[in-house]
């Protein structure tokens, strides 16, 4: 079956016991038994709860993986994802990576004894060779936070391979409409699901999707016993917002294009990233990877900080806010917003420079989207 049809049928069978089409919010902390002897699917809600296994059983069919669990916020899927690791081992991340992912490996993890090497650029070759013997785990973003860069999922997949270690992607701007990495070779995927797959800036959440047993069982054990579940009515609203992922997606990119591609002609804007652009250094590998581009444009203004400072005093549909992914349009400064707890020369590293502007494009219509984002543009 088709990526649509699977978002609103599979896993959310109409519910046994009173037929309703939609799964229901079953708001409990725990399940009566039926004897001391017999412990039924469900006993406790941090273990297993019937809203958050529709959930998790449709987030695996979207990822087209095996095991889908679900989490409190994309954080804490990651620091779940990241229990596959012990002391000793190394982690090689791409360099532009989302701040919140950053702040897990050097704050919590290095004091834990696992270190963090970030490579030089998004290239295959950049990773291999930050590897060392103690390396297990490949960590990429693609595309990546603030700048839309890519890194080859195939090619990091084998690589990863070769060297017996693994590869995780956090899918989180791309969606599972369009990039699948598990189908690529990537070992898991994770999300905050936060962003497009909630979908209406309404709910926090996170999901680790695999298709390995071993990693899932690892991933399954300490989501019970650390405990950073979601709650059935944060489930329930991600379900929903599953079911118009396609839909949404398509406009969104749509939206996106639109407004790149305006962007890029306009005399006050000095360069945009887009993989969606024909000028981006990666649109090859954005056509091989993924089936669409995204609703996630960043542009670097001339002018500098003022620029933007200008900017945003201006514009009035598209809000200043840190997230992404949700119907409406929000607008960022990377440098002062997301990326503001790094230093100064951790950021210069990274190339997020204080001219950047990154812009979260919703479902408006995309004349009065043009209209609001010229007008602030206007010297
Ligand atoms: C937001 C985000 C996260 C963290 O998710 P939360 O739901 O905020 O905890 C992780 N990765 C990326 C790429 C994100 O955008």
């Amino acid at each position: 079956m088709q990526f649509e049809t699977l978002a609103i049928h599979d896993g959310q069978a109409p519910d046994p016991h009173t037929g309703s089409v939609t799964v229901p919010v079953y708001q409990t902390s725990t399940f009566g038994r039926d004897s001391l002897d017999h412990r039924s699917e469900f006993f406790y809600s941090r273990i297993g709860n019937p809203t958050r296994k529709a959930l998790e059983a449709t987030l695996a069919l979207l990822e087209n993986g095996k095991y889908g669990l679900a989490f409190a916020s994309g954080v804490a899927a990651t620091m779940a994802a990241l229990q596959v690791l012990k002391p000793g081992d190394h982690i090689v991340a791409c360099n532009d990576i989302y701040g919140g992912s950053y702040r897990i490996f050097e704050q919590l993890l290095r004091p834990w004894g696992v270190a963090t090497t970030y490579t030089e650029s998004e290239s295959t070759d950049s990773y291999a060779a930050c590897i060392t013997p103690a390396t297990k785990l490949i960590w990429i973003e693609t595309p990546s936070n603030p700048l839309l860069q890519l890194s080859d999922i195939r090619s990091l997949a084998s690589l990863a391979k070769e060297r017996g270690i693994l590869l995780a992607v956090d899918n989180t701007f791309a969606s599972p409409y369009f990039q699948r990495p598990l189908e690529l070779g990537a070992d898991i995927v994770v999300h905050s699901t936060t962003k497009y797959l909630g979908g209406h800036s309404d709910v926090i959440g996170g999901a680790v999707i695999t298709s390995n047993p071993a990693l899932h069982t690892i991933i399954k054990n300490y989501q019970g016993a650390a405990g950073a579940i979601p709650g059935p009515w944060d489930c329930w609203l991600i379900l929903r917002g599953l079911k118009t992922l396609k839909i949404r997606m398509k406009e969104h990119e749509a939206n996106a294009i639109h407004l790149a591609t305006l962007l890029e002609q306009h005399p006050a804007v000095e360069r945009v990233f887009y993989p969606g652009l024909t000028s981006h250094p990666q649109h090859e590998l954005a056509k091989e990877q993924m089936s669409g581009f995204g609703g996630m444009v960043t542009f670097a203004l001339k002018g500098g900080l003022p620029a933007v400072e200008q900017l945003l005093a201006k514009i009035k549909l598209f809000v200043l806010a840190d997230s992404l992914g949700g119907v409406e349009s929000l607008i960022s400064s990377p440098a002062k917003m997301t990326l503001w707890a790094l230093s100064k020369e951790e950021r210069e590293r990274r190339k997020c420079t204080d001219n950047l502007v990154r812009l979260s494009i919703g479902l408006e219509n995309a004349a009065d989207l043009e209209a609001d984002l010229l007008n602030a543009l206007k010297p």
